[in-house]
């Protein structure tokens, strides 16, 4: 396990807007425009001389670059940028930085795949799928040129673990940029740009906003990148509202504690999932005996709180199973206080082909879990229970 970093102070205090009422929060600007005393201070903005509040869709909102200030210092980025959601910040990305090709590299999230197949084909973006660990066939197809690799890890839902930093230097052997989605990690749990990456990408929707109650995203870079990408944005229209801006700011407070809390309940209850006569395969990096547990004690800091497992028996089985969890809600999404189980078939693996599905190592008796914050006997007691059902 890599060293752990305390992120718990960055989190309350970075960004921090300076009040002249000493508000001990930030307060939330709505306004959508900002006024200047004079022509020569407003030119002083307009000519990019000075950074100050101007308009809000330019992400120009003091809401919305202190909520960017706190999300670069938790990335320990130079910048970032915050958008209305993750595939917002996704696919500007791609728009930005994918021109010249895309490789896509082991599973990504099915939103981010629609969008590469369908959106960004039409519009001329090429993308190579690879398979998470075939180097080689990355190699061979960074020498045919590509301008942005991305990769997800761990990815969704088998909780694969890939190499970010073999990634990044292979990536910039033929001068090309990687980001990786780090939605599942969190920077609490990894730092995708420590570790080579030159972006870290994620849906806050999930554990940045942490109570299923926002939809947001944020890309984190270099100055020059994340300059670059706010062209983008501001012509998309993508950016983060304020209100929005001000509720995932006042999440992140509390991120560090959270993302501890679900690393320590998912991590007991992979334990006893591992142990049970009724479960085939748990799949949970920080269990000692995964696959993927050297390579995530050496790039992350925790495990996470995402965890899947195979029943034993049918798949029929296993859709009963998730119909008689009751504490446990059957529904897509992650990273909520509270405990979400979905069956990948029938959400979001729902209708592809066997063969990918196969390909993927996904079957109808896997059940993800996004385990939550609840008191984890608690948890283990509904499993049971509903295990005890189906027995
Ligand atoms: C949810 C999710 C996204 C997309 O985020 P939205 O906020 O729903 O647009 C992208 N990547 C991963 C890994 C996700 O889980």
């Amino acid at each position: 396990m890599a060293e752990h970093n305390d992120f718990s102070t960055e989190a309350i205090h970075s960004g921090q807007i300076e009040d002249p009422f000493g508000a001990a929060v930030s307060p939330l600007y709505d306004s959508t425009t900002f006024s200047f005393a004079d022509t020569e201070a407003l030119l002083e903005v307009v000519g990019g001389r000075k950074q100050a509040a101007f308009y809000s869709r330019y992400g120009m909102n003091p809401s919305i670059t202190s909520l960017e200030q706190r999300l670069a210092a938790l990335d320990k980025a130079e910048s970032a940028l915050a958008f209305g959601s993750g595939m917002a910040a996704i696919s500007a990305l791609c728009l930005a930085f994918g021109r010249g090709g895309m490789i896509c590299l082991g599973e990504i999230y099915g939103g981010t795949t629609v969008f590469l197949q369908h959106q960004a084909k039409l519009l001329g973006i090429g993308t190579q799928f690879i398979a998470s660990d075939d180097h080689a066939a990355l190699k061979a197809s960074l020498a045919q040129g590509a301008s942005l690799v991305f990769m997800e890890t761990p990815a969704n839902p088998t909780l694969k673990i890939s190499d970010i930093e073999k990634t990044a230097a292979l990536c910039h052997q033929h001068g090309t940029r990687l980001a990786v989605d780090n939605t599942f990690a969190t920077p609490i749990n990894q730092q995708p740009l420590a570790l080579g990456a030159d972006f870290a990408v994620q849906s806050a929707t999930k554990y940045l906003g942490g109570h299923s109650d926002l939809t947001a995203g944020v890309v984190s870079g270099t100055d020059r990148d994340i300059t670059e990408l706010n062209e983008w944005r501001k012509s998309l229209g993508q950016a983060i509202a304020p209100e929005i801006a001000h509720k995932l700011k006042r999440s992140l407070v509390t991120l560090p504690l959270r993302i501890e809390r679900h690393n320590k309940n998912a991590q007991t209850l992979a334990e006893y999932l591992s142990q049970h006569p009724l479960i085939d395969k748990v799949y949970y990096p920080g269990l000692v005996a995964s696959e993927n547990h050297d390579l995530a004690a050496r790039q992350m800091q925790g495990f996470g709180g995402m965890l899947s497992f195979d029943l034993k028996g049918s798949g029929a089985a296993a859709r009963q199973f998730a119909d008689r969890l009751t504490l446990m809600k059957l529904a897509p999404s992650l990273g909520g206080a509270e405990t979400l189980i979905t069956q990948p078939v029938t959400s979001s693996h729902y209708g592809l082909p066997k063969a990918l599905l196969d390909r993927a190592g996904i079957s109808d008796r896997m059940i993800r879990l996004s385990v939550g914050l609840e008191a984890v006997d608690d948890l283990i007691a509904d499993l049971e229970q509903a295990l005890k059902a189906i027995a």
